[in-house]
């Protein structure tokens, strides 16, 4: 995770002030947002307590625009809930089967079209199989989702046993060659025994190497019960996440993946055939982020931090009262940052004195031992620091006098700077501007 936060890192570069966030207010904004987008709230918990612990671990409170940041590392770890990596369907045995279940209406048929028409632009055998057998019309659904995009499709008419039917269209599948069967089962509106029971026994039956559970992403929090109940009774391998199209916020993805711990492997985003899609946790993770607002409130709520610490440190410089706890506090942050010089720009009125300066992290150290060496008063109150003082700091901080000389020179320097361009400024309008 240390290389992600490199790669956020990075990305911040150029933009942003340095501040600090208020992380319990935040967190409470982005779980509220998480729950509008459909996420159960036991997951929204979850994972802004691991966002909690990601932002607090990695100190980055204090970093250059800590509000990217964060939404960086929520982005990350919504991406990890979603399991992280794509997964794929397992296609495999001759024939290879793959078993569609989920309640009715949820886009079991739909899909079923889709993933043959996939299948068979990898140049493989796809037959179809209508195992709806309580609605003839479904049946005729199939045929003609079938005709379109040139998929033949098995069905028995007179037949109602689900299971038989696809036993003999497995036979049907070897006798012609279809090297990949795809079984369309019949849902219920609502989970239902029978039909459970139904579909268990078609599952030990033909034993799919691929059983996926189609759900309406439209449902919002039924779609993670329904996912729950499917799973305990048929341990499928992944989920279809059908209507994404619509207004659908996408949460369901998120929760369900917690809930069930299976990965959802297709999206279906229309009711066309060519509408079908790959799961990338990643993408949904942005997805989930843009509509659920997270972004925009976690960077609403940042702007005001960002404010208040620009004008306290614009005020201390205002007031001449610029001091070595502000010196080491910017340091901090901006070793935290990595590259030192590209972030030197960043500190408020340091961007032009510091442009051609060569720094690299070595550099800081005997600065920073010397200003760890000063009293409190010292620190607060540098023109405290004389003759003896110096000998003392050199002496506590394992430098020479001409190291402590040159610090307090340069502190010297930064503060003159400050002050003619907070006086160039007042005519000017704001010390904002010059930052
Ligand atoms: P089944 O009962 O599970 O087989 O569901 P169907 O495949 O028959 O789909 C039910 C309805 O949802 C139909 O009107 C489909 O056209 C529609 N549908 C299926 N998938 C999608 C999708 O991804 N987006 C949209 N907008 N509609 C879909
Ligand atoms: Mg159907």
């Amino acid at each position: 995770l240390s290389t992600k936060l490199d790669r956020a890192i990075k990305t911040l570069k150029g933009q942003g002030s340095i501040s600090e966030i208020n992380v319990a207010a935040t967190i409470k904004e982005i779980r509220r947002a998480l729950v509008d987008a459909d996420v159960n709230y036991k997951v929204a918990k979850d994972v802004t307590d691991r966002i909690k612990d990601a932002a607090m671990g990695r100190d980055v409170l204090t970093a250059v625009s800590p509000g990217q940041l964060m939404v960086k590392i929520v982005y990350d770890e919504l991406t990890q809930l979603m399991g992280g990596e794509k997964q794929d369907i397992v296609i495999k045995g001759d024939p290879a089967v793959v078993l569609l279940s989920g309640l009715q209406g949820s886009g079991k048929t739909t899909f079923a079209g889709k993933l043959a028409s996939f299948i068979k632009k990898q140049n493989r055998t796809v037959l179809l199989v209508a195992c709806d057998v309580y609605r003839p019309a479904a049946i005729e659904q199939l045929k003609v989702l079938g005709e379109q995009i040139g998929v033949e499709v098995y069905s028995e008419v007179e037949n109602k046993n689900p299971v038989e039917i696809s036993r003999n269209a497995l036979d049907y599948a070897k006798k012609n060659n279809k090297k990949v069967v795809i079984i369309d089962t019949a849902g219920r509106l609502a989970v239902d025994e029978q039909m459970m029971r139904e579909i268990e026994a078609v599952k030990t039956a033909i034993r799919p190497s691929e059983t996926l559970f189609v759900v309406d992403a439209m449902t919002g929090q039924d779609a993670v019960n329904t996912a729950k109940t499917f799973n305990d009774r048929l341990n499928f391998d992944g989920v279809v996440l059908t209507k994404l199209d619509g207004d659908s916020r996408g949460g369901a993805a998120l929760s369900i993946r917690a809930v069930v711990e299976k990965p959802i492997k297709f999206i279906s985003t229309g009711e066309k055939m060519e509408a079908l899609d790959l799961f990338y946790p990643d993408r949904m993770a942005q997805r989930i982020l843009g509509m659920g607002d997270v972004i925009s409130l976690v960077e609403r709520a940042q702007q005001q931090f960002d404010e208040d610490e620009a004008k306290r440190i614009n005020a201390k410089i205002r007031k001449n009262q610029f001091n070595f706890d502000d010196f080491l506090s910017q340091l901090d942050q901006i070793k935290k940052m990595g590259n030192i010089k590209d972030l030197m720009g960043m500190i408020p009125g340091m961007s032009k004195a510091m442009k051609d300066v060569e720094i690299d992290d070595d550099a800081f150290k005997p600065v920073e031992s010397i200003i760890k060496s000063m009293t409190r008063q010292e620190r607060a109150n540098p023109d405290l620091i004389n003759g003896s003082r110096k000998r003392r700091l050199a002496k506590g901080s394992g430098t020479d006098i001409q190291q402590v000389n040159a610090l307090m020179k340069q502190f010297e320097d930064m503060r003159k700077m400050m002050r003619t361009m907070n006086k160039m400024s007042q005519t000017k309008g704001g010390m904002a501007q010059m930052a």
